[in-house]
């Protein structure tokens, strides 16, 4: 079973992953009004269980109530790749200096769990998984040994991570292993896990799926 992003956002809240203020709408208005609480620029996404929604123009940057109340209008009832847009999520909307990647999952074929990250995240991680693999890290985990804190500041050195965000991705990375574990998930997935401007280390989309 998926999560749709903005329960996978909830999921990541409540274990202290970092990530920024949302609400979900059904309604334009509802947009406009979520918009307006939040306070400043927002993001409109649509909440469909499909990747590559950014590229398909759901994913669209509002500057105040009355333009999310618009992009929600547009968004509202998209068909994205067979998955007709019933909700969407708006969250604030982050400064982002840099996009990377983030990903625990169940390796079925090694009977063990894989660490996927990578500084190149974004909407061209499949592309940089295929055309620049050396740019995205794989590590195998044991559930024996799992991930402690000294553990991810190894897959974090391998990934090359800035040295900057390097303690603030390592802690989000023994969280999600933590998370992963709680919830008996199969993928823990951040894409894009931003950077902003003042340093930060935020998630900004998730994927959760359950077994
Ligand atoms: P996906 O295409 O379905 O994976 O949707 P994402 O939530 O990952 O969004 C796609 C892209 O939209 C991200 O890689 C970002 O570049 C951009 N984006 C998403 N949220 C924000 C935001 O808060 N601020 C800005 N500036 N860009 C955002
Ligand atoms: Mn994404």
């Amino acid at each position: 079973m998926d999560l749709f992003e903005y329960q996978a956002r909830d999921l990541f809240e409540a274990n202290s992953i970092p990530v920024l203020k949302a609400k979900v709408a059904t309604t334009p208005a509802q947009a406009r009004d979520a918009a307006q609480e939040i306070g400043g620029k927002v993001v409109v996404k649509a909440q469909v269980k499909i990747g590559g929604r950014g590229k398909a123009g759901g994913v669209k940057l509002a500057e105040n109530g009355d333009d999310a109340y618009a992009k929600a209008e547009a968004i509202l009832g998209m068909d994205i790749k067979g998955h007709i847009v019933k909700k969407v999520m708006i969250a604030a909307a982050a400064p982002i200096e840099s996009e990377y990647y983030l990903a625990i999952l169940l390796d079925r074929s090694n009977r063990s769990f894989l660490v996927m990250a990578s500084v190149a995240g974004g909407m061209e991680i499949e592309e940089v998984a295929h055309t620049a693999p050396e740019k995205l890290a794989k590590v195998p985990v044991s559930a024996v040994d799992g991930i402690s804190l000294a553990k991810a500041k190894e897959i974090v050195a391998q990934a090359a991570f800035p040295a900057d965000v390097a303690d603030q991705v390592a802690d989000v990375l023994v969280t999600l292993w933590e998370t992963f574990l709680s919830e008996d998930a199969t993928l823990v997935e951040i894409n894009p896990l931003v950077k902003t401007h003042d340093g930060k280390i935020i998630a900004l989309d998730g994927k959760v799926s359950l077994d």
